[in-house]
Protein backbone atom coordinates (compact mmCIF):
# COMPACT_ATOMS: atom_id res chain seq x y z
CA UNK A 1 0.00 0.00 0.00
CA UNK A 2 2.97 2.27 -0.12
CA UNK A 3 2.20 3.32 -3.57
CA UNK A 4 -0.98 5.23 -3.21
CA UNK A 5 0.85 6.65 -0.03
CA UNK A 6 3.90 8.26 -2.37
CA UNK A 7 1.48 9.27 -4.91
CA UNK A 8 -0.22 11.74 -2.77
CA UNK A 9 3.15 12.76 -1.38
CA UNK A 10 4.34 13.81 -4.57
CA UNK A 11 1.21 15.41 -5.38
CA UNK A 12 1.27 17.24 -2.25
CA UNK A 13 4.46 18.84 -3.02
CA UNK A 14 3.92 19.17 -6.87
CA UNK A 15 0.77 20.93 -5.27
CA UNK A 16 2.63 23.19 -3.00
CA UNK A 17 5.26 23.86 -5.37
CA UNK A 18 2.47 25.21 -7.90
CA UNK A 19 1.06 27.23 -5.13
CA UNK A 20 4.67 28.61 -3.88
CA UNK A 21 5.07 30.04 -7.93
CA UNK A 22 1.23 31.56 -7.58
CA UNK A 23 2.05 33.35 -4.58
CA UNK A 24 4.65 35.23 -6.03
CA UNK A 25 3.24 36.47 -8.81
CA UNK A 26 3.08 40.23 -8.49
CA UNK A 27 6.53 40.32 -6.82
CA UNK A 28 7.99 43.35 -7.29
CA UNK A 29 10.94 42.59 -9.59
CA UNK A 30 13.41 44.32 -7.38
CA UNK A 31 12.74 42.17 -4.78
CA UNK A 32 13.37 39.39 -6.51
CA UNK A 33 16.44 40.52 -8.36
CA UNK A 34 18.06 41.37 -4.57
CA UNK A 35 20.56 39.11 -2.84
CA UNK A 36 19.11 38.54 0.03
CA UNK A 37 20.41 36.20 2.89
CA UNK A 38 17.97 33.40 3.32
CA UNK A 39 17.49 30.50 5.39
CA UNK A 40 15.04 27.66 5.64
CA UNK A 41 13.33 27.25 9.05
CA UNK A 42 11.01 24.54 9.23
CA UNK A 43 10.28 24.01 5.77
CA UNK A 44 10.01 27.78 5.42
CA UNK A 45 11.83 30.29 3.27
CA UNK A 46 13.31 33.26 5.65
CA UNK A 47 15.38 36.60 5.00
CA UNK A 48 17.33 38.08 7.28
CA UNK A 49 16.10 41.66 9.03
CA UNK A 50 19.91 42.08 8.47
CA UNK A 51 19.42 41.78 4.84
CA UNK A 52 15.74 44.08 5.24
CA UNK A 53 17.45 46.66 6.22
CA UNK A 54 20.17 46.71 3.44
CA UNK A 55 17.05 46.46 0.51
CA UNK A 56 15.27 49.39 2.47
CA UNK A 57 17.78 51.59 3.19
CA UNK A 58 17.66 51.59 6.93
CA UNK A 59 20.07 53.44 8.70
CA UNK A 60 20.38 51.30 11.37
CA UNK A 61 19.25 48.16 12.89
CA UNK A 62 19.90 47.55 16.78
CA UNK A 63 19.33 44.46 18.61
CA UNK A 64 17.99 44.59 22.11
CA UNK A 65 14.69 42.98 23.34
CA UNK A 66 13.06 44.25 20.58
CA UNK A 67 15.30 44.38 17.25
CA UNK A 68 14.54 47.74 15.61
CA UNK A 69 15.14 49.33 12.35
CA UNK A 70 14.61 52.62 11.94
CA UNK A 71 15.14 54.73 8.58
CA UNK A 72 15.22 58.88 9.25
CA UNK A 73 12.91 60.92 6.83
CA UNK A 74 14.56 61.87 3.92
CA UNK A 75 14.62 63.24 0.26
CA UNK A 76 16.57 60.36 -2.36
CA UNK A 77 16.42 61.18 -5.45
CA UNK A 78 14.25 64.20 -5.37
CA UNK A 79 11.56 61.77 -3.51
CA UNK A 80 10.35 62.59 0.09
CA UNK A 81 10.61 59.14 1.95
CA UNK A 82 9.08 59.21 5.38
CA UNK A 83 10.34 58.10 8.71
CA UNK A 84 9.75 54.54 9.61
CA UNK A 85 10.72 52.41 12.78
CA UNK A 86 9.87 48.58 12.63
CA UNK A 87 10.00 46.43 15.96
CA UNK A 88 9.97 43.07 16.26
CA UNK A 89 10.76 40.79 18.43
CA UNK A 90 12.42 36.90 18.53
CA UNK A 91 9.79 33.84 18.31
CA UNK A 92 6.87 36.60 17.96
CA UNK A 93 4.35 37.18 15.54
CA UNK A 94 4.39 40.66 16.39
CA UNK A 95 5.89 43.36 13.83
CA UNK A 96 4.98 47.20 14.98
CA UNK A 97 5.44 49.54 11.94
CA UNK A 98 4.99 53.53 12.98
CA UNK A 99 3.68 52.45 15.98
CA UNK A 100 1.05 50.33 14.20
CA UNK A 101 0.78 46.69 15.28
CA UNK A 102 0.89 44.07 11.97
CA UNK A 103 0.27 40.18 12.96
CA UNK A 104 2.92 38.16 11.30
CA UNK A 105 2.03 34.89 9.48
CA UNK A 106 5.08 33.31 10.95
CA UNK A 107 7.13 34.33 13.84
CA UNK A 108 10.30 36.02 13.90
CA UNK A 109 13.26 33.72 14.68
CA UNK A 110 16.80 33.78 16.15
CA UNK A 111 18.91 31.31 14.02
CA UNK A 112 22.51 31.42 15.73
CA UNK A 113 21.96 35.17 16.05
CA UNK A 114 20.55 35.63 12.68
CA UNK A 115 17.32 37.02 12.84
CA UNK A 116 15.23 35.93 10.16
CA UNK A 117 11.40 36.77 9.02
CA UNK A 118 9.65 34.31 6.44
CA UNK A 119 9.67 35.33 2.89
CA UNK A 120 5.96 35.36 2.76
CA UNK A 121 5.70 38.10 5.46
CA UNK A 122 8.46 40.05 3.26
CA UNK A 123 6.28 39.67 0.23
CA UNK A 124 3.15 39.73 1.49
CA UNK A 125 3.38 42.41 4.46
CA UNK A 126 6.29 44.22 4.46
CA UNK A 127 6.83 45.35 1.02
CA UNK A 128 3.54 46.06 0.21
CA UNK A 129 3.11 48.31 3.33
CA UNK A 130 6.09 49.92 2.69
CA UNK A 131 5.94 50.20 -0.84
CA UNK A 132 2.71 50.19 -1.80
CA UNK A 133 3.67 52.28 -5.14
CA UNK A 134 5.10 48.43 -6.14
CA UNK A 135 2.34 46.66 -5.75
CA UNK A 136 1.82 45.55 -9.76
CA UNK A 137 -2.04 44.61 -9.66
CA UNK A 138 -2.66 47.67 -7.81
CA UNK A 139 -5.02 49.84 -9.84
CA UNK A 140 -6.61 53.18 -9.16
CA UNK A 141 -10.41 53.42 -8.44
CA UNK A 142 -12.84 55.40 -8.04
CA UNK A 143 -15.71 52.81 -6.93
CA UNK A 144 -16.23 51.77 -3.41
CA UNK A 145 -18.03 49.12 -2.15
CA UNK A 146 -19.42 49.51 1.42
CA UNK A 147 -20.04 46.52 3.62
CA UNK A 148 -22.27 46.60 6.54
CA UNK A 149 -21.86 43.87 8.61
CA UNK A 150 -25.00 41.52 8.90
CA UNK A 151 -28.19 43.11 8.73
CA UNK A 152 -32.08 41.65 9.22
CA UNK A 153 -32.45 38.37 11.07
CA UNK A 154 -28.97 38.09 11.48
CA UNK A 155 -28.59 40.86 13.96
CA UNK A 156 -24.60 40.49 14.63
CA UNK A 157 -23.60 40.54 17.94
CA UNK A 158 -25.94 42.60 21.05
CA UNK A 159 -24.03 45.13 22.84
CA UNK A 160 -24.30 46.20 26.18
CA UNK A 161 -26.38 49.03 25.27
CA UNK A 162 -29.11 46.37 23.91
CA UNK A 163 -28.23 47.82 20.36
CA UNK A 164 -27.16 45.05 17.49
CA UNK A 165 -23.87 45.45 15.73
CA UNK A 166 -26.17 45.43 12.66
CA UNK A 167 -27.35 48.81 13.67
CA UNK A 168 -24.06 50.37 14.69
CA UNK A 169 -22.36 48.58 11.45
CA UNK A 170 -25.01 50.30 8.87
CA UNK A 171 -25.10 53.96 10.60
CA UNK A 172 -21.37 54.32 10.27
CA UNK A 173 -21.57 52.51 6.29
CA UNK A 174 -24.11 55.52 5.80
CA UNK A 175 -21.86 58.04 7.26
CA UNK A 176 -18.65 56.55 5.32
CA UNK A 177 -21.14 56.45 2.05
CA UNK A 178 -21.95 60.04 1.92
CA UNK A 179 -18.65 61.63 2.42
CA UNK A 180 -17.08 59.53 -0.30
CA UNK A 181 -19.81 60.64 -2.37
CA UNK A 182 -19.19 64.02 -1.08
CA UNK A 183 -15.58 63.57 -2.78
CA UNK A 184 -16.78 62.33 -6.29
CA UNK A 185 -16.58 58.22 -5.55
CA UNK A 186 -19.08 55.92 -6.55
CA UNK A 187 -20.49 54.24 -3.44
CA UNK A 188 -21.76 50.62 -3.77
CA UNK A 189 -23.30 49.68 -0.25
CA UNK A 190 -24.08 45.84 -0.29
CA UNK A 191 -27.50 46.49 2.19
CA UNK A 192 -28.84 49.95 2.87
CA UNK A 193 -31.09 49.12 4.99
CA UNK A 194 -32.06 46.72 8.08
CA UNK A 195 -32.13 43.64 5.60
CA UNK A 196 -30.52 40.44 5.32
CA UNK A 197 -27.82 39.72 2.67
CA UNK A 198 -25.78 36.62 2.59
CA UNK A 199 -21.96 35.78 2.80
CA UNK A 200 -22.21 34.46 -1.17
CA UNK A 201 -24.12 37.82 -2.03
CA UNK A 202 -22.01 40.33 -0.96
CA UNK A 203 -18.81 38.37 -2.88
CA UNK A 204 -20.69 38.68 -6.05
CA UNK A 205 -21.82 42.06 -5.37
CA UNK A 206 -18.42 43.43 -5.00
CA UNK A 207 -17.25 41.16 -7.72
CA UNK A 208 -18.99 43.35 -10.28
CA UNK A 209 -16.90 46.27 -9.86
CA UNK A 210 -13.57 45.11 -10.86
CA UNK A 211 -11.71 48.23 -10.41
CA UNK A 212 -12.93 49.09 -6.84
CA UNK A 213 -12.39 48.52 -3.31
CA UNK A 214 -14.67 46.74 -0.65
CA UNK A 215 -14.55 47.75 3.54
CA UNK A 216 -16.31 45.51 5.54
CA UNK A 217 -17.49 47.25 8.82
CA UNK A 218 -17.97 45.23 11.98
CA UNK A 219 -18.20 45.76 15.90
CA UNK A 220 -16.47 43.06 17.78
CA UNK A 221 -17.44 41.51 20.95
CA UNK A 222 -16.32 38.49 23.63
CA UNK A 223 -13.58 38.26 26.36
CA UNK A 224 -16.21 38.44 29.02
CA UNK A 225 -17.16 42.09 28.27
CA UNK A 226 -13.33 42.95 29.11
CA UNK A 227 -11.84 42.54 25.12
CA UNK A 228 -11.93 45.92 23.31
CA UNK A 229 -9.74 47.63 20.89
CA UNK A 230 -9.83 47.53 16.86
CA UNK A 231 -8.89 45.25 14.61
CA UNK A 232 -8.51 44.93 11.16
CA UNK A 233 -8.54 41.85 9.09
CA UNK A 234 -7.38 41.12 5.33
CA UNK A 235 -7.23 37.83 3.25
CA UNK A 236 -4.70 35.31 4.61
CA UNK A 237 -1.81 34.83 1.84
CA UNK A 238 -1.49 30.97 0.11
CA UNK A 239 -0.54 28.76 3.30
CA UNK A 240 -1.44 30.87 5.86
CA UNK A 241 -4.34 29.89 8.36
CA UNK A 242 -7.04 31.87 9.45
CA UNK A 243 -6.20 33.35 12.44
CA UNK A 244 -5.81 31.27 15.64
CA UNK A 245 -6.66 28.09 13.44
CA UNK A 246 -4.34 25.65 13.10
CA UNK A 247 -2.95 25.27 9.22
CA UNK A 248 -5.03 22.99 7.17
CA UNK A 249 -4.77 21.47 3.67
CA UNK A 250 -7.38 23.85 2.04
CA UNK A 251 -4.99 27.13 3.34
CA UNK A 252 -2.93 26.07 0.54
CA UNK A 253 -5.58 26.50 -2.34
CA UNK A 254 -5.40 30.16 -3.60
CA UNK A 255 -8.51 31.46 -3.49
CA UNK A 256 -9.57 34.52 -5.40
CA UNK A 257 -8.91 36.94 -2.35
CA UNK A 258 -5.09 36.14 -2.93
CA UNK A 259 -5.13 37.51 -6.51
CA UNK A 260 -4.82 40.87 -4.31
CA UNK A 261 -3.77 40.46 -1.15
CA UNK A 262 -0.64 42.39 -1.49
CA UNK A 263 -2.94 45.38 -2.27
CA UNK A 264 -5.50 44.53 0.64
CA UNK A 265 -2.60 44.32 3.26
CA UNK A 266 -1.85 48.32 2.04
CA UNK A 267 -5.59 48.92 1.85
CA UNK A 268 -5.94 47.57 5.72
CA UNK A 269 -3.08 49.47 6.82
CA UNK A 270 -4.08 52.40 5.52
CA UNK A 271 -7.83 51.75 7.37
CA UNK A 272 -6.26 50.73 10.52
CA UNK A 273 -3.44 53.37 11.04
CA UNK A 274 -6.45 55.94 10.13
CA UNK A 275 -8.82 54.78 12.27
CA UNK A 276 -6.16 54.48 15.43
CA UNK A 277 -4.85 57.97 14.61
CA UNK A 278 -8.11 59.71 14.51
CA UNK A 279 -9.82 57.80 17.42
CA UNK A 280 -6.93 58.70 19.52
CA UNK A 281 -6.55 61.93 18.80
CA UNK A 282 -8.24 64.80 20.23
CA UNK A 283 -7.44 66.78 17.15
CA UNK A 284 -10.10 64.53 15.32
CA UNK A 285 -12.69 64.50 18.23
CA UNK A 286 -11.64 63.22 21.55
CA UNK A 287 -9.27 61.02 22.49
CA UNK A 288 -11.10 57.61 22.71
CA UNK A 289 -7.61 55.79 24.01
CA UNK A 290 -8.80 52.54 21.68
CA UNK A 291 -6.48 49.90 21.85
CA UNK A 292 -4.87 48.55 18.87
CA UNK A 293 -5.42 44.49 18.35
CA UNK A 294 -3.23 44.53 15.14
CA UNK A 295 -3.65 44.18 11.42
CA UNK A 296 -4.60 40.42 11.30
CA UNK A 297 -4.89 37.83 8.48
CA UNK A 298 -8.58 35.28 8.09
CA UNK A 299 -10.31 33.46 6.33
CA UNK A 300 -13.85 35.17 6.20
CA UNK A 301 -16.01 34.66 3.23
CA UNK A 302 -16.02 38.18 1.97
CA UNK A 303 -12.28 37.87 2.15
CA UNK A 304 -11.49 34.85 0.43
CA UNK A 305 -14.50 35.66 -2.32
CA UNK A 306 -13.28 38.93 -3.27
CA UNK A 307 -11.12 39.48 -6.15
CA UNK A 308 -10.73 43.30 -5.55
CA UNK A 309 -8.38 44.78 -2.14
CA UNK A 310 -10.88 44.03 0.94
CA UNK A 311 -10.59 44.33 4.44
CA UNK A 312 -12.44 43.62 7.72
CA UNK A 313 -12.81 46.55 10.35
CA UNK A 314 -13.92 45.67 13.89
CA UNK A 315 -14.72 49.04 14.78
CA UNK A 316 -14.44 48.44 18.71
CA UNK A 317 -16.15 46.01 21.19
CA UNK A 318 -19.67 46.87 21.99
CA UNK A 319 -20.13 43.68 24.37
CA UNK A 320 -17.19 45.95 26.83
CA UNK A 321 -19.26 48.39 28.97
CA UNK A 322 -16.36 51.13 28.46
CA UNK A 323 -15.78 50.66 24.79
CA UNK A 324 -19.39 50.47 23.67
CA UNK A 325 -20.52 53.64 25.54
CA UNK A 326 -17.64 54.96 22.95
CA UNK A 327 -19.13 53.43 19.98
CA UNK A 328 -22.81 54.51 20.68
CA UNK A 329 -21.71 57.87 20.97
CA UNK A 330 -22.07 60.05 17.54
CA UNK A 331 -19.04 61.60 17.86
CA UNK A 332 -17.04 58.03 17.99
CA UNK A 333 -19.10 57.32 14.98
CA UNK A 334 -18.28 60.29 13.12
CA UNK A 335 -14.48 59.86 13.91
CA UNK A 336 -14.32 56.64 12.84
CA UNK A 337 -16.32 56.62 9.13
CA UNK A 338 -14.48 60.00 8.99
CA UNK A 339 -11.06 57.66 9.65
CA UNK A 340 -12.40 54.97 6.98
CA UNK A 341 -13.03 58.30 4.04
CA UNK A 342 -9.96 59.22 4.75
CA UNK A 343 -8.09 56.09 4.26
CA UNK A 344 -9.52 55.54 0.66
CA UNK A 345 -7.74 58.38 -0.15
CA UNK A 346 -4.39 57.59 1.28
CA UNK A 347 -4.38 54.17 -0.07
CA UNK A 348 -5.30 55.52 -3.63
CA UNK A 349 -2.36 58.23 -3.72
CA UNK A 350 -0.15 55.43 -1.92
CA UNK A 351 -0.73 52.63 -4.97
CA UNK A 352 0.05 55.79 -7.30
CA UNK A 353 3.28 56.50 -5.42
CA UNK A 354 2.72 60.29 -4.92
ZN1 LIG B 1 -19.77 41.06 12.77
Amino acid sequence: MNRPALDTATNKFLFSLFNVLLLFIGISSDVEAFQWETAKYKGQDHVTLRSLKSFYFFDKISYGADIVLYRAPSTRQGKKTPEIEMKFRSGSYSCIMNGVLFKLSHPVINNGGKYLISRIDLVKLVDPVLRPSHIKNAKPFTTVVIDPGHGGKDSGSLGFYKVHEKYYALKIAQMVRDDLQKLGYRVVMTRDSDVFVSLANRVRIANKYPDAVFISIHFNSGGNGKANGIETFTISPVGVPHMGRGVQQRDFRVVPGNRTDSASIALATAAHSRALLYLNNPKWGANYQIEDRGIKRARFNVLTGIRIPAILLEGGFISNRIEARKVHSISYQKTLAAAIVRAVSVYRKSIVGR
